[in-house]
């Protein structure tokens, strides 16, 4: 039990990490700059109110200095970032694979993120993440080199060609150039197996989402459907999550009745 409590922490710690990517690459400020700032006021938060979960609650979702609003971004971050680390050491207690699926998981997270607040999956993340899902498979047994370059080419691949036909036949940019990114990404980390079940399972998340908007939102315009309405990033993410947490095996059962 004392394990999963540490664990926990630990997520919670790498959500707030998270917080600053989120905040701070849109404004092209350093990472590593130092001690976060209320985006508000500017004045330099104390640590004390700087605790992840924690701090949000206990100063009444406001800044101390200045009472401008908090972002319920950073604690639905910092939650985030504790759940999943909880989730990986559930399906993975103490193996090499939590070096490979825990910095994979906070790149999706903070590609989540970054995408619902600023419609960018940027580069600086999907291509070294590139790299590296590549580099891992050739330092670990998880998926073999071949497996993880077919899901970097079938991935992309295939998000790249559906966003030109769409473009062709509708004059208007349909998928990102980041959701081709972030798919090889994906491919390149849990291999070519994966595609089918996260391009699926990304759509069917996406639709249901979607209609959701139209009913609740009005995202349905005269005219059409407000293009762009909602980022695809967030969708391919949890696909690759939920593969990743089992739905592989849950497809393979229900497929072949492995
Ligand atoms: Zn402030």
């Amino acid at each position: 039990m004392a394990i999963q409590v540490l664990v926990f922490l630990a997520g919670l710690a790498l959500g707030s990490f998270l917080n600053v990517v989120i905040t701070r690459l849109p404004l092209e400020e350093r990472i590593w700059a130092g001690r976060s700032r209320c985006p508000h006021c500017r004045v330099l938060i104390p640590w004390y109110d700087n605790l992840p979960l924690a701090s949000f609650f206990l100063l009444g979702r406001r800044c101390r200095s200045c009472q401008a609003p908090i972002s319920w971004r950073y604690p639905a971050v910092e939650l985030a970032g504790g759940m999943v680390a909880l989730a990986l050491w559930a399906r993975f207690p103490g193996s090499y694979q939590l070096l490979i699926y825990g910095p994979f998981a906070a790149g999706l997270l903070a590609l989540t993120g970054l995408d619902l607040e600023h419609r960018w999956l940027p580069d600086v993340i999907t291509l070294p993440g590139i790299v590296l899902g590549l580099v891992f498979s050739l330092l670990f047994p998880h998926l073999t080199f071949l497996e993880a370059l077919a899901g970097v080419l079938a991935g992309g691949g295939i998000f790249f060609i559906l966003g030109w036909v769409y473009e062709k036949l509708t004059g208007k940019m349909g998928m990102g150039g980041g959701d081709v990114k972030l798919m090889a990404l994906i491919g390149a980390f849990l291999g070519i197996k994966s595609v089918p079940f996260v391009i699926l399972v990304s759509a069917a998340l996406g639709s249901v989402v979607g209609l959701a908007a139209v009913l609740f939102q009005g995202a349905w315009r005269r005219g059409g459907w407000r293009t762009a309405a909602i980022p695809y990033g967030p969708f391919l993410a949890g696909a690759a999550l939920l593969y990743l947490f089992g739905g592989g095996d849950l497809l393979r059962l229900l497929m072949l009745g492995e």
